[in-house]
């Protein structure tokens, strides 16, 4: 006998897909949103409907965004010819807290992991290549973090772009070998950016 009511167990079902999130706590979540009022899951369901329809890729720097370009690339007082890679835009906002950094930033979307199945094409590696191409980048700052795929990313677009001349660094030590740079506290983050090290002789 079916003891959940389908329409609570499709709503279990859909909560089970977001990371972390197992069934028991999925089944927690449901049956708080139902019981709560009715006007709070209206809320909900409403901003998940606008997510898709509001919120795009910033065309110079690939995070999200309700505008085009984003409020960062859109700045006239960031520097546009230092540009900072992240893997996420969860990273871009741990490095914006710090506010050690006054240039624009472009984001990959993950990193290079052969394992499951994610290659240089899957990331936005060909829109950096074009913007570094463009002569409107000096430097780019490597900020993936100090992971094993992480370092394996950095010293991919660290060969790849090594023909251009451009400056190339990376986020100096201070950060712990394996740590997501998320993670990282903002004073460590920050002395991570003052002192990025060269990874190229254009300095
Ligand atoms: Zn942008």
């Amino acid at each position: 006998m079916q003891v959940i009511p389908p329409a609570l167990e499709r709503l279990i079902t859909d909560l089970t897909r977001l990371p972390g999130i197992g069934r028991k706590t999925a089944t927690r979540l449901a049956l708080y949103i139902l019981r709560r009022p009715a006007a709070e899951a209206r809320n909900l369901a409403d901003d998940l409907m606008t997510l898709h329809a509001t919120i795009h890729l910033c065309n110079q720097c690939f995070t999200f965004s309700e505008t085009d370009p984003c409020v960062i690339c859109g700045n006239p007082t960031r520097d546009p010819r230092l540009v900072c890679v992240v893997e996420e835009p969860g990273d871009q906002i741990a490095i914006e807290k710090t506010g050690a950094f006054r240039g624009t930033y472009h984001i990959l979307h993950g990193v290079i992991a052969p394992m499951d199945g994610i290659g240089p094409e899957e990331l936005k590696i060909r829109e950096l290549q074009h913007r570094v191409a463009s002569g409107r980048v000096d430097e780019v700052l490597i900020a993936t973090s100090s992971t094993v795929p992480g370092e394996a990313t950095a010293s991919y677009l660290a060969e790849i772009l090594r023909e251009t001349k451009i400056r190339i660094s990376r986020l100096a030590c201070g950060i712990p070998m394996g740590m997501d740079i998320k993670y990282a506290d903002e004073h460590t983050l920050a002395k991570a950016i003052e002192s990025r090290q060269a990874l190229n002789d254009s300095f």
